[in-house]
């Protein structure tokens, strides 16, 4: 990695979603399964030994809910007489900063882990997460990759799957509701979009919004086409997302500025369709993926979105997979 890349991934901490991106820029082209292999094993442990320093911005939002930045997406806690309501619970590695960061809430037990999508920055501090006793809560589709080794092709990489205390208990098909600490919280499946496995999370009396990975605000999302991922998908929920929320609404992304609003997600759902048509008319001219690139069809959004992992090489070449 650049010594600029390396930065870019410390000041927003590291994700799931790094990796790809990563080894891509280390290559500066694709790479071949091996090399790609070697090159994620090596960033995963990267990843880890990140987030085991990084520290925890706390945010208080509004009706009780906090947001946790800094242990990969963002996670959204939910505080009263029923206890916590996490929603995403990070990556293992930041046990310490995240309990503490708990514990400078409130005195509450956490009683309900719900995860947004199954992947490494949102469920992997499921592991120590479910020694509270929490009910831990997600889509169908989350348990049932979190229950085996997941391989992401883009990588050629396989993740190994969450320990059997770890997994979501309860799991749903489309819908869920829940009346906890005076808030109905509102669980609803998106359809394929960023995984097979999206939730979003609705704090209804509140009128706040976790997107999970649907939404990144100001950076270019990856999109995990091994697990049902698309760009339709994901253009499919920023629709969604803009048809469940007002300009009242707080929205959390998974990843981008914790504390979102409606206006920075039409941006977001614009920029998605901006490119896709760009990508689809070179890709029906028959242009091979290089040819693309080169070509630049995410130009108009680089300076805004392009800063972070998902650089616009990698993004390009996510939306042509999809096209
Ligand atoms: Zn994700």
């Amino acid at each position: 990695m650049t010594r600029a890349r390396q930065h870019s991934l410390s000041r927003r901490g590291f994700c799931f979603c790094c990796v790809s991106a990563s080894a891509f820029a280390a290559r500066g082209g694709w790479v071949t399964p091996g090399q790609a292999f070697a090159e994620a094993n090596g960033i995963v442990q990267l990843i880890k030994s990140e987030a085991a320093k990084a520290p925890i911005t706390v945010h208080r939002v509004r009706g009780n809910v906090t947001i946790l930045e800094g242990s990969g997406g963002n996670i959204a806690v939910l505080a009263g007489r029923d206890g916590k309501v996490l929603v995403d619970a990070g990556i293992a590695v930041s046990r310490p900063q995240v309990a503490t960061a708990l514990a400078g809430i409130g005195p509450e037990p956490v009683t309900h882990l719900i995860n947004t999508h199954w992947h490494f920055d949102h469920a992997n501090g499921n592991e120590w997460l479910y020694e509270l006793g929490p009910r831990i809560v997600a889509h169908e589709n989350t348990r049932k990759h979190l229950s085996v080794s997941q391989r992401v092709d883009d990588w050629s990489f396989d993740f190994p799957a969450l320990s059997a205390d770890a997994l979501p208990t309860d799991v749903f098909a489309t819908e869920r509701t829940f009346k906890l600490n005076d808030c109905t919280l509102e669980l609803k499946y998106y359809g394929p979009a960023h995984t097979d496995s999206d939730i979003s999370v609705r704090f209804a009396e509140s009128d706040i919004l976790h997107t999970g990975d649907t939404f990144w605000n100001g950076i270019y999302p990856f999109i995990d086409y091994s697990t049902g991922g698309s760009i339709d998908g994901s253009i499919r929920a920023a629709d969604a997302n803009l048809a469940a929320t007002t300009d009242a609404t707080i929205i959390i992304p998974g990843h981008g500025q914790p504390v979102s609003n409606r206006a920075q997600l039409q941006e977001f759902r614009d920029m998605l369709v901006g490119i896709r048509e760009n990508v689809a008319r070179l890709k029906k001219q028959g242009r091979p993926l290089e040819d693309i690139v080169k070509a630049n069809p995410t130009a108009a959004y680089d300076a805004k979105w392009g800063n972070f992992v998902i650089d616009p090489p990698l993004f390009t070449k996510l939306v042509y997979e999809g096209v």
